[in-house]
C-alpha cells in the first residue's frame, strides 16, 4: 500500500522532525509519503520506503516567481515526489487546470513521482455517479495517465477535512472505473482515519490512502499504517 501523510499548513520543522523519527523507528513494509510544509523540508535519513514530498511547487528550475518553490529548491532536499491539483489548491488557491497542466509536464519531465488528485464537489456528487464520471474524466483529460510514476487519489472535495466519508460502494465504483484507465496505483483520501481505513484498504482496486487531518498526529498515523 502507499499510505501518504499532507500536513497541509500545519506543523514546524522542529515537530516535523521529531515526526519522522517517530515514523522512521517504526517498521512498515508499505510506502510511506509524508508531504511537510515547504519550510520544514529537509534531507530525510529513513529506511527506502519513507520518503518526504512536496505539497506544492511552481514549474520552474528557478526564476522570479515571488513566493514560489521550483526545482531548485526542491532538489536541495532531495525532493521526487510531489502532489497536484490537490482540492485546496484547486477550490481554495484558485488554481486552475492550465496550471495544473504545467505542473503536472514539468514534474513528469523530471521523472518525479506525482500524486494527482482528483474529486467532484458536492453540487455534482448529489447528481450521481454519471455526474462525478463526468466531471472526473474532465480532470483527468490533460494528464498522462500513462506516465510511470503516476498515483492517482481519489478524493471527493466534500470528504476533505469535513468527517464525511465517502461511502465505501460508491469509492468502489470510482476506482474501479479508474483502474481501466490507468494502471497507476489508485489512494482514496478524504476523512480518513483508523476507524475507517479497514474497509477502503479491502477494495479490490484500492493501493493506499492520502491522509490529511488523522495524519497530522505521528500516533494517530501510525494507526492507518498498521490496519493496513
Ligand atoms: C487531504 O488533504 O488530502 C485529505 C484527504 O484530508 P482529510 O484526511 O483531512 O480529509
Amino acid at each position: 500500500m502507499i499510505i501518504s501523510a499532507n500536513l497541509k499548513t500545519n506543523h514546524t520543522r522542529e515537530s516535523v522532525r521529531k515526526y519522522a523519527d517517530e515514523l522512521c523507528k517504526f517498521e512498515t513494509k508499505h510506502e510511506i509519503r509524508i508531504y511537510p510544509p515547504q519550510t520544514a523540508l529537509f534531507k530525510l535519513k529513513s529506511p527506502k520506503n519513507i520518503k518526504f514530498g512536496a505539497q506544492n511547487f511552481y514549474p520552474v528550475k528557478n526564476g522570479s516567481f515571488t513566493g514560489e518553490i521550483g526545482q531548485e529548491q526542491l532538489d536541495e532536499f532531495d525532493i521526487k515526489s510531489v502532489l497536484i491539483g490537490h482540492s485546496e489548491r484547486r477550490h481554495v488557491l484558485n488554481e486552475n487546470d492550465e496550471l495544473i497542466t504545467k505542473k503536472f509536464e514539468f514534474a513528469k519531465s523530471q521523472n518525479w513521482e506525482i500524486t494527482y488528485c482528483i474529486g467532484e464537489p458536492k453540487s455534482v456528487r448529489q447528481k450521481g455517479n454519471k455526474a462525478v464520471l463526468e466531471y472526473l474524466e474532465a480532470q483527468l483529460k490533460n494528464i498522462d495517465l500513462f506516465y510511470k510514476n503516476l498515483i492517482v487519489a481519489y478524493e471527493p472535495v466534500w470528504a476533505i477535512g469535513t468527517g464525511d466519508v465517502a461511502k465505501v460502494d460508491d469509492v468502489k465504483e470510482i476506482l474501479d472505473i479508474l483502474r481501466k484507465k490507468t494502471s497507476a496505483p489508485l489512494l482514496y483520501g478524504g476523512s480518513v482515519k483508523a476507524e475507517n481505513v479497514k474497509e477502503i484498504y479491502e477494495l479490490k482496486n484500492c493501493d493506499g490512502v492520502l491522509v490529511g487531518t488523522a495524519s497530522w498526529e505521528v500516533e494517530s498515523f501510525k494507526k492507518i499504517i498498521q490496519q493496513a
